[in-house]
């Protein structure tokens, strides 16, 4: 159907003023052109008396992830680096009223020239209901698993003791399959542990309580804790430590389980009579923590999945070791938070290399509510 240009501003004005996300034109100077109803319902006020005036001065922006707050200027940035800026809901910004009431925020920031004027449209989403609802989800998990610990800790209680006789004598095949319900139940175990890590990291931020550790320490004790495994797989260990290593301040628990995570999975994906090493070394601004094998490496094609949720590379499934697929996004959590990296380097069928950097300043000190085990 034909439209007259009369009909197709208006239709126009329609659309934008019943469109649920709220759009804005921002002049590169800071003032807004067109303001959407949406836009001005975001910060309670009229939409006319919005236009001209600074963006900046009514539309302010934080990203928070619990441990503490940082002003945010889209639209500045936007234009000054010529890229869109997309905020998803895993991203933590929230729109700051002038009242002081925030609402959690997606958003879209696109630079673009007209008349050789540089502007930025600006499309925001109170994203309230989607955050509640991915809350909901990761506080099941987290109930969920709370609730499985108990009835686990008693089948793992029950069969150690059924184990260690004091209900009698067993015979071989009675010790064959408890010793079966008994490394069931503690697979369950590390895999619930896991889960609760995970919506522990996704609830908030975790506690970070750095102290002066020595690295070295913390490899010793869980190189220790493996020991059966190495043995069993007749592993050579290398470790490569300066003599004189430095201490870092890093959390003792989230460092162990970084440790825990990479070096038992560099055993369990190496086979019999491999090697596996581990080296320290600090290479300014970084304390470098390496630890590299000589096993099965993760195929190229699947390489960038590797810190994804519950993602297991074809040849780890293949091998039928077992395993949650958790590990690896929980460190990725950890080093992201604590201003550290996680990284890799691996040839399939060779073998992999992890690179953890710790920053020789220390973790930064976080409160939070809760610690991963
Ligand atoms: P999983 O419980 O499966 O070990 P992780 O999150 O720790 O889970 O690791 C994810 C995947 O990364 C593994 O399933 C495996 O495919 C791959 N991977 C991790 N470490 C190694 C390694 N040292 N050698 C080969 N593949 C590895």
């Amino acid at each position: 159907m034909e439209q007259s240009p009369q009909n197709e501003s208006e239709q126009l004005s329609l659309i934008l003023s019943l469109m649920a996300e709220g759009l804005l034109v921002v002049h590169s100077a800071g003032a807004m052109g067109l303001v959407n109803q949406s836009a001005g319902v975001l910060i309670r006020t009229a939409p006319d008396e919005l236009v001209g005036e600074l963006f900046s001065e009514h539309f302010s922006f934080v990203f928070d992830d619990g441990s503490g707050q940082t002003e945010k200027l889209p639209v500045r940035e936007a234009i000054e680096q010529d890229t869109i800026i997309r905020i998803r809901m895993t991203d933590n910004w929230y729109l700051k009223r002038k009242d002081g009431t925030r609402i959690p925020i997606g958003m879209t920031v696109t630079p673009f020239t007209s008349k050789e004027q540089r502007y930025a449209i600006v499309v925001l989403r109170d994203i309230t209901q989607e955050k509640e609802v991915d809350r909901a989800k990761t506080e099941f998990v987290s109930l969920a698993s709370h609730q499985l610990k108990t009835p686990l800790s008693a089948i793992n209680w029950f069969s150690e003791m059924l184990l260690s006789g004091d209900a009698g004598h067993i015979w071989k095949k009675q010790r064959e399959y408890i010793e079966e319900i008994s490394s069931g139940a503690e697979r369950m175990t590390r895999l619930v542990n896991e889960l609760l890590n995970v919506s522990r990291l996704e609830l908030g931020t975790f506690i970070v309580e750095p102290e002066e550790t020595d690295l070295r320490e913390i490899a010793a004790d869980v190189l220790r804790e493996l020991a059966p495994k190495i043995h069993e797989k007749g592993h050579n260990i290398e470790e490569v430590y300066p003599g004189d290593l430095q201490k870092v301040a890093v959390d003792t628990t989230l460092t162990r389980i970084v440790f825990q995570n990479l070096l038992s999975n560099a055993v369990k994906y190496t086979p019999p009579k491999g090697t596996v090493r581990v080296s320290i070394q600090p290479e300014p601004p970084d304390m470098v923590v390496r630890i590299s094998d000589s096993g099965m490496g993760i195929p190229l094609e699947q390489q960038e999945k590797i810190f994804t949720k519950f993602y297991r590379a074809d040849n780890a499934i293949e091998s039928e070791q077992e395993g949650t697929g958790l590990g690896l996004y929980i460190l990725k959590a950890i080093m992201e938070e604590t201003n550290g990296d996680i990284s890799f380097t691996s040839r399939e069928g060779k073998g992999t290399t992890f690179t953890v950097r710790i920053p020789l300043a220390g973790m930064p000190q976080k409160k939070g509510t809760r610690k991963l085990n």
